[in-house]
């Protein structure tokens, strides 16, 4: 039996968690979902954002599918999704964006996926200030970092049978920090013969993604690029709702949702679980279930494709229950 943590947030974490457990319930594989406390129901109960009791169950069983979570506001409040991808240094950040048949955007056929960096970078919080006008904010680049993510976008796109990657990157102005991530790409591509690459600057990078966003494969890119352009492939694909994601390193994986706790929406069991399903997909293509995973996304397509059941994110009038039902009907 695989046992996976699991968090089912706040917001509308626990709308879209209960529909996605009843989706992979459907499927009766051997995996027993072990449900744990983290964020603001975590602090509410027990004072403390991420409890020993969680991570202990990450340690354990090495899988957590995550809900969205609220961090209270407050001073001294670490993200927990940053205080998560810390503790258990969870380097690679992959975002998948693939267009859904029938979900109406300007554009068509976009398969991408973006590798983005998820432990350095301005993301290590350290700001100085200088003088009550003047404030400096660190960007840390290593090689250890970069090597490893750079190289895990490029094993998955040779086990994916991808055709490019693509590094991105402000190299022309940060020339010592980006410069170096580029080198190490430019070190690590000559070990993948057989994978076309090139290397964008990050500005051109948006304006080629909206121009013709079809033409990305892979893309790999330091922390802060890699949130900003991941958010931006969402809106290319219709939206949040949609865009999946998997934090891991060689041990440990953590699935979830690239989407926030929603507060506005959450309560009316109307939020769109697909985003946290297609995460679900992920973890199960990681623990050896894709011909399973694959069914999953065949439903999620035929239910996009061919009924007009759908939540009011994507312009459909059906609640999160009711998709649900229509994903379960077809598995
Ligand atoms: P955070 O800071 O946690 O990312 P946020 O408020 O910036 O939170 P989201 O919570 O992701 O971002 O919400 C942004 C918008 O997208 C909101 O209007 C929300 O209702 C909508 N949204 C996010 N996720 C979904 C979803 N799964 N289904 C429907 N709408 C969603």
């Amino acid at each position: 039996m695989q046992k996976v943590t699991l968090f089912e947030g706040d917001g509308i974490g626990p709308e879209i968690t209960r529909e996605v457990v009843r989706i992979i319930d459907a499927l009766q594989l051997p995996i027993e979902f072990e449900p744990y406390d983290i964020g603001k129901t975590a602090f509410e109960n027990c004072g403390e954002l991420i409890p020993q009791a969680s991570l202990n169950s990450i340690k354990r069983n090495k899988i957590a599918l995550k809900a969205p979570v609220t961090t209270p506001i407050g001073h001294g409040f670490r993200s927990v999704n940053v205080g998560l991808r810390l503790a258990f240094d969870l380097f690679a950040n992959i975002r998948p964006a693939k267009s859904i048949p029938n979900v109406k955007t300007r554009y068509e056929d976009i398969d991408l996926v973006v590798f983005r960096e998820n432990t350095e970078d301005l993301y290590i919080g350290l700001e100085e200030e200088i003088d009550e006008n003047t404030i400096h904010a660190i960007k840390k680049i290593t090689r250890h970092a970069s090597e490893r993510i750079i190289r895990a976008a490029f094993d998955y796109a040779v086990k994916n049978n991808r055709k490019k990657v693509t590094c991105v990157h402000k190299a022309n102005i940060l020339k010592k920090s980006d410069g170096l991530f580029l080198k190490i790409f430019n070190e690590i591509k000559e070990e993948y013969p057989t994978i076309e690459t090139n290397d964008l600057i990050v500005d051109n990078t948006c304006m080629q993604l909206v121009m013709n966003p079809e033409k990305f494969d892979i893309m790999v890119m330091p922390n802060l690029y890699g949130d900003i352009l991941s958010d931006l492939t969402s809106g290319l694909i219709g939206g949040l709702g949609l865009l999946p994601s998997a934090n891991l390193n060689e041990e440990y994986a953590i699935f979830e949702a690239v989407h926030g706790s929603a507060p506005d929406i959450a309560g009316q069991n109307i939020a769109n679980p697909t985003a946290l399903l297609l995460s679900a997909c992920m973890m199960l293509d990681h623990i050896g279930y894709t011909t399973e995973a694959n069914k999953v996304r065949h439903a999620i397509e035929d239910v996009y494709q061919n009924t007009t059941i759908r939540t009011k994110d994507v312009k459909g009038t059906a609640s999160t229950t009711e998709f649900a039902n229509e994903i379960i009907a077809r598995l």
